[in-house]
């Protein structure tokens, strides 16, 4: 089985000391969110998930979910652990009190996120979706619609899906085909079928909430005409009970490579009622709303899965004995660690691990302030952070969950291709985060052509790193990181005029391009937390000095040994697209 402890020590010192965004702190209902309250949370949240969720991952790998008689049943030892986990109000963290929350921000939900994409991504896509579905109403529903299926999917016992691909309709939502019809109730009348529906169907709530796409008979063509429907497996009556099956069937489960004990549902939809959420022909923007969080989260899943790999080869390596290190004096075989080759791939894991961590701390603080500050102006200032960052967030941590995975089961040699270790598992569950929710090519376009033209938004960006940078100048040990971002953030800004589709560089050179921008701004972004970090370990230093020594040599190590990849994907880049549209392909 894989090794994971949750890495608590690491996201409490960024609970503690990098919670510094002014407008963050500023948010009245978070005032009482104190350390002491996280720890505990934190600690709890790392029972779980260690002892009851990461058994599960091996167990749904190795027994998937089935489909049967028109049912779909979880893996063995799934409904137990879930009903604890809801039990537990583990479902509940980040939602709103008036439906049953605990009210928790986002920069608490999502350290759980990870521990949860740490232990098992089959078991933890069965509530994400949920919480999803949960944020959609939230935002779009009517009142009642929000009284009648909030609480039930805050307290976990009806799950929730998001239902928008179909065969013909993948990445161009343009082409959905599924129909809603008005009926003489006021209710629609859905028809159509969905194809990959994650939690589409199982066994462990009493309902199963679907938030489709469809279109009405008169509706636009493309994206322009969809609108987004609530089609619940079992209909609800007025007292909010569960009444009789609605018209929504599974066809089929599908067979795939990696995260087995979740099933991927073909979902056929025959006269199904729904209400329509928000208004007509809008569909897309309220599911955005769903999607847009939901990207964060799956790179939240390609950090949770790197973490555990590298734990677990961390272990093997201190392990397992073959040949003899540089420094080897006593003539006995070395464990591996002491190999510098192996070394260089711990630490390459190591330094994107917890700079990803950071990112993704520091992200969800913008979140937080983009949805309860009380200033619409800052409101709007993080908004567009979180836009812009949002694709970054999805494609580099989960092509770095990648490489982190594969670096792995390199570590394990021969051991790794094998089963018993559990590690291949890891590089196969990963293996959907960089497709589904917009392949991260898709990601890569939608930054490049939508998010960076946006000029206020990026100015804003490179003011928070001015800012960080100033913060710096003052601390002698750091004019070395200093000099090296300082040409990184002129770099960036080069590059940024380069490919910014609102100048001259022709169209194809651009789309070629858009994945090498993403991975430098990747790379940049990483740079910028692993500053905030350096800084604050050379201000608390004397409090924890094993810590901060282990902190301080692996931020040096991402400016000396990670930042230079950066520069690779900028000369690539701007090489232009002759040789890529000049190919034949015969
Ligand atoms: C396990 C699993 C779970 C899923 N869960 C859900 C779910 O819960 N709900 C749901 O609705 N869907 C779900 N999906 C579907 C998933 O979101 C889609 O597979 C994904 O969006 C890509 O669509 P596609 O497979 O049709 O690929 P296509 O859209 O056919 O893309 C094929 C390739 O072409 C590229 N491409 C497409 N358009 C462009 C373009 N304009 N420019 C450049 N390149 C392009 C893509 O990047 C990709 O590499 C799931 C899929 C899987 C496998």
């Amino acid at each position: 089985m894989t090794t994971y402890s949750a890495p608590v020590e690491d996201m409490m010192f960024l609970f503690e000391h990098l919670k510094d965004n002014k407008h963050y702190n500023e948010i009245e209902k978070y005032k009482e969110v104190n350390s002491e309250l996280v720890k505990d949370i934190l600690d709890e949240a790392a029972k779980i998930n260690q002892d009851l969720i990461l058994p599960l991952a091996k167990v749904g790998d190795e027994n998937p979910c089935v489909y049967e008689n028109g049912v779909v049943r979880t893996p063995p030892g799934y409904k137990d652990v879930y009903s604890k986990y809801i039990q537990d109000g583990w479902t509940s963290l980040s939602c709103d009190p008036k439906y049953g929350g605990q009210g928790m921000p986002k920069t608490v939900s999502t350290f759980f996120e990870e521990m949860l994409s740490s232990a098992s991504l089959s078991f933890k896509l069965y509530s994400e979706l949920s919480i999803g579905a949960y944020n959609c109403i939230l935002h779009h529903g009517s009142d009642e619609i929000k009284n009648k299926f909030l609480p039930k999917i805050v307290e976990g016992k009806w799950s929730g899906t998001m239902c928008l691909t179909e065969p013909q309709c993948g990445t161009d939502l343009g082409l959905i085909k599924t129909k809603a019809v008005k009926d003489e109730n006021g209710l629609y009348k859905i028809s159509g079928q969905k194809i990959f529906i994650t939690s589409g169907d199982h066994d462990l709530t009493d309902n199963i909430i679907h938030l489709v796409l469809a279109r009405t008979p008169d509706a636009p063509k493309g994206t322009r005409g969809i609108s987004l429907f609530l089609v619940p497996k079992f209909w609800v009556d007025d007292n909010g009970s569960v009444g009789p099956r609605n018209g929504v069937n599974t066809v089929s489960i599908e067979s795939k490579m990696g995260i087995k004990g979740s099933p991927t549902c073909v979902l056929s939809f025959e006269n199904a009622s729904g209400f329509m959420i928000g208004p007509e022909n809008k569909g897309l923007n309220s599911m955005f709303t769903m999607m847009n969080l939901e990207r964060i989260v799956v790179g939240i899943q390609g950090l949770g899965i790197s973490e555990t790999a590298y734990q677990t080869a961390l272990s093997y390596s201190k392990e397992r004995k073959q040949g003899k290190s540089n420094d080897n004096s006593n003539g006995e075989t070395d464990l591996i660690i002491k190999h510098a080759d192996i070394r260089r791939s711990l630490m390459n894991m190591k330094s994107i691990i917890e700079g990803e961590r950071s990112l993704a701390f520091w992200m969800s603080q913008q979140v937080d302030v983009s949805l309860n500050h009380s200033s619409s102006e800052v409101k709007k200032n993080a908004s567009g952070i979180v836009a812009l960052l949002t694709p970054v967030i999805k494609s580099f941590f989960t092509d770095m969950g990648m490489e982190i995975t594969n670096e792995a089961i390199q570590i394990f040699g021969g051991y790794g291709f094998t089963k018993d270790q559990g590690i291949e598992q890891l590089f196969r569950d990963n293996r959907i985060t960089p497709i589904y929710e917009g392949t991260n090519s898709v990601q890569a376009i939608d930054l490049v052509f939508r998010k960076i033209t946006e000029d206020e938004t990026f100015k804003n960006l490179i003011s928070n790193i001015e800012e960080e940078i100033d913060q710096c100048s003052k601390n002698e040990k750091l004019s070395k990181h200093l000099n090296s971002i300082n040409d990184f953030k002129k770099r960036l800004i080069e590059f940024t005029n380069w490919i910014n589709p609102k100048g001259s560089t022709p169209k194809n050179d651009i789309s070629a391009s858009c994945n090498d921008y993403l991975k430098f701004l990747g790379y940049f972004c990483l740079s910028f937390v692993w500053l905030k970090t350096l800084r604050k370990s050379y201000e608390n230093y004397d409090q924890n000095t094993e810590f901060y020594d282990d902190k301080i040599n692996t931020g040096n190590y991402y400016f000396e040994k990670i930042i230079p990849r950066a520069e690779a994907h900028y000369k690539s880049a701007v090489v232009g697209s002759k040789y890529t549209m000049d190919a034949k392909f015969n």
